[in-house]
This record gives C-alpha cells, structure tokens and sequence, in this order.
C-alpha cells in the first residue's frame, strides 16, 4: 500500500456522519491539521444520520449527564446558524407522552417523571399535562386514561442532514482535507503515530477518532464487554388531512412511550421546506442486522402495520398512505448509554459510538470535546460518564 501524502495529520476522522462531521469541524476550528474520510459522501442514507430531523430536548429524562451536551450544541447550532445563514434549529416544543408504570425498556421507566425532576433540577420549562389538558391544547391527539404527557416549549427538531453538510462545509473551507468514497479498512496504531489503511492507500496520524456509526462493530468494536446492537428501524411520512398541523410552527413534536416498547412512536411536524407529511418513527429491538445485510425497503405491510398499531387510535388525521419512507439504523449498547472512550488497544484511537436512538441532539458538543480533548488532552465538557462500563 503506498503512502498518500507525507503529511502526518494531527488527527484522522473516520467515518463523517453526525459526531465525525462536528470533531472535523472543532478540530478545524482549533487549529488541528485534519483529515476526514467517508466510505460514502454525507449526509447521505446509509447510516443513522438522514431523514430531515432529529428530536432535540434540553430536559434530557436519559440523565442529568447529558444536559451539558445537549445545551451546548442547542449553542453551536445557533452560532452556525448566524454564520452560515442556514436553519438547523427549530424550537417547536416537544411532548412526551406515558403513562406512569412505563415501560418495559429501563430508559423509559416513569419517562415524564424522570424528566420533569431533570427540568425542575435545571430550571428547564417543563409542564406535566392530564390527558384532558393535551386533548383541549391538541385536539388531534388522544391519550388513553392512564397517560400524562410533559411540555417542553424549548425543544424541537434538528436539521440533522443540514448540520451535517454546514459542518463539512466550515470544515474544509478551514483546511481540513475530506476524503469521500473511501473506506478505512485497518487503523494501526505505533509509538509515533496511527497508520490508517484505506481502499485507496494509507495515511498516517497522531491520533485517530473513529465515529463509524453502525459501522462501528466491524472497524473499531470497543471491547471489555460492551457489545454493539444495530438495528433496522422505520421513518415513514404519512399523509395528512391538514398540512397546516403538523408543522414546526404550529405542532411540538411527540414521543409516545408505552409499556411495550414495540408501541413506541415519535411523531415529527414538518420544518420548513421539509416533507410535506407526518413523520413518523418506531422502534425494535428484537431483530439485528448490519449496515450490508439491512432490508433497505420498507414494504407496504410495514407501512399499514405502523400506522394501524401506533397511530390510527393516537392521532386523528392522518392517513394510512405513506408519501415517503425510509430506514435507519440504530446502535446500541446494553444499557442504551453512550460509549466514548480510548480504543483498549490504544489510546491514540478514540472509539465513539453514541447513537442509541438519542445520539443526534448531543453531536456537536460531543464533537467539540473530542476535537478540545485531541489539541489540549482536556475539555471543557466531561466525558467521563461514557467510557466503557464493565
Ligand atoms: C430512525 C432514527 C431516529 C433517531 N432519532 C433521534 C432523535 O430524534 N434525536 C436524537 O438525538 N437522536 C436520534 N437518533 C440517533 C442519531 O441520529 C444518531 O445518534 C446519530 O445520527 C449517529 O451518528 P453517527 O455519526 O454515530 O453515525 P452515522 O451518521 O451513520 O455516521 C457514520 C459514518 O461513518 C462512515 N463509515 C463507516 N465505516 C467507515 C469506514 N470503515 N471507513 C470510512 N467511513 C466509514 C459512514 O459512511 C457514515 O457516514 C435517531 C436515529 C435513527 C436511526
């Protein structure tokens, strides 16, 4: 394999989805002589980062541990923003709907609850509805009984795509070389350095940070009993009877938690410019895939069988025909918490996998302490809660 430049990088990005796009950029913006490189061309539609949005909320029910990082990036987003002209951040408010002994899944365990003592803890606006309160506000909404739901006015939806690209964009326009279309196959890591062997040649750096999403498992699996769960998951955009709705300026998005967590379903409003439908996501567990081996096209069972189980008895308005749908995947580790630690056979190489289905909102602070971590071997925000566990 020859060499392809005889440039020792400071730092080697692998894999530019949402977390590899932001340390790019902050490693950039600190000075850091950078290299990215993609096996595909981001955003694009084969990892975890695609389908316009991403739900953003600051009362993070998950933990207190990751508020610092969601209220930092809600910052760099608004700064990127001002700088580039482009909407990444819409604040339509969010609810969370469960009922008290949900659920089965531990991260959803008294979900509104868990939240609102965060909220109540950080001074987050933060208000717990009665089902007949969210009927009166959101008269197509139905919840059952025994569910309550939490609003929060300063949540919303991310432009995940958007922030990808405007990262990518800074990132080489403050020098960063980004290299698509190639795949790393084998990093090595020396005294000197780290050798990153690709399809195409090698390259060499001082420290590597691996953000390989789904693809994690097959390059860079963190070990010490953690063990990495892709799954195949359902975006699907449903027609609906008033457009008007469900957009970002009048509709907060919802996530509907239920005891079983089969019979979850986010339902995202449309932003500006966004598909013109209902966006929808569900969740499962129980069958595994990989990057290659996941069915890319949902079928119309898949799409009747969401909108009949998740959604005609939830919502009103909304039609089973589906304008557009997609899949995505999720990586998982066994508690659903983030893994951002050194490579156990290195410590040149930083392994990140932090999507568990909540990844996105946390990206570019993530990223940014990384890239402080990587000039300054410290950071502002910490970290430390997310090395590997047992
Ligand atoms: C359906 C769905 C809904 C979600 N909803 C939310 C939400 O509402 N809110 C939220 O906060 N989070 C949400 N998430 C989670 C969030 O989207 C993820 O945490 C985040 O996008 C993960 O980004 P990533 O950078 O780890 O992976 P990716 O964006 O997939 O990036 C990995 C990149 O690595 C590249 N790559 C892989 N292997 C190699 C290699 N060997 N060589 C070179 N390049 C390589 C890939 O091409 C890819 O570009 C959701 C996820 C899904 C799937």
């Amino acid at each position: 394999m020859s060499e392809l430049s005889g440039e020792q990088y400071d730092l080697a990005v692998v894999g530019l989805g949402a977390f590899g796009a932001a340390v790019a950029f902050h490693a950039t913006r600190l000075g850091l002589r950078v290299l990215g490189l993609d096996r595909h061309d981001p955003p694009h539609t084969m990892g975890s980062t695609h389908a316009e949005t991403r739900i953003t909320r600051l009362a993070v029910g998950e933990g207190p541990q990751y508020l610092p990082l969601v209220a930092r990036s809600h910052e760099i987003w608004r700064d990127l923003e001002a700088e580039t002209g482009v909407p990444l951040l819409h604040q339509c408010g969010g609810l969370i709907v469960a009922s008290d002994d949900a659920a089965e899944a531990e991260r959803w365990t008294d979900f509104v609850g868990a939240t609102d003592r965060i909220a109540a803890a950080a001074g987050i606006d933060f208000r717990v509805l009665a089902p007949q309160q969210v009927s009166a506000e959101f008269p197509q909404l139905h919840l059952a009984e025994d569910e309550k739901a939490g609003n929060e006015p300063t949540a919303g939806l991310v432009m995940c795509e958007d922030a990808v690209r405007v990262q990518l964009d800074l990132a080489r326009a403050g020098g960063a070389t980004v290299r698509t279309n190639e795949t790393v196959l084998a990093l090595d890591a020396d005294d000197a350095g780290v050798t990153i062997t690709t399809d195409v040649g090698e390259h060499r750096a001082n420290r590597v940070v691996a953000t390989t999403g789904p693809w994690t498992p097959e390059l860079a699996a963190p070990v010490d009993g953690e063990h990495l769960e892709v799954t195949r998951q359902l975006v699907v955009w449903y027609e609906v009877d008033d457009l008007d709705t469900w957009t970002t300026d009048n509709h907060p998005f919802v996530m509907w938690i239920s005891e079983d967590i089969a019979d979850y379903v986010a339902l995202f409003p449309s932003p500006p410019g966004g598909t013109p439908g209902l966006k929808t996501v569900s969740e499962q567990f129980s069958t595994f895939c990989t990057p290659d081996s996941a069915e890319r096209t949902v079928s119309d069972e898949e799409i009747l069988d969401l909108h009949t189980r998740l959604l005609a008895h939830r919502v009103s308005g909304v039609t089973p025909r589906a304008i557009r749908a997609e899949i995505c995947l999720y990586t998982n580790t066994p508690d659903e918490h983030f893994l951002i630690d050194e490579h156990p056979d290195s410590p040149r190489i930083t392994t990140v996998s932090a999507c568990s289905g909540h990844g996105f909102k946390h990206s570019t602070a993530i990223g940014e302490a990384l890239a402080q971590q990587v000039a300054t071997g410290t950071s502002t925000l910490n970290l430390e809660p997310f090395r590997r566990r047992g």
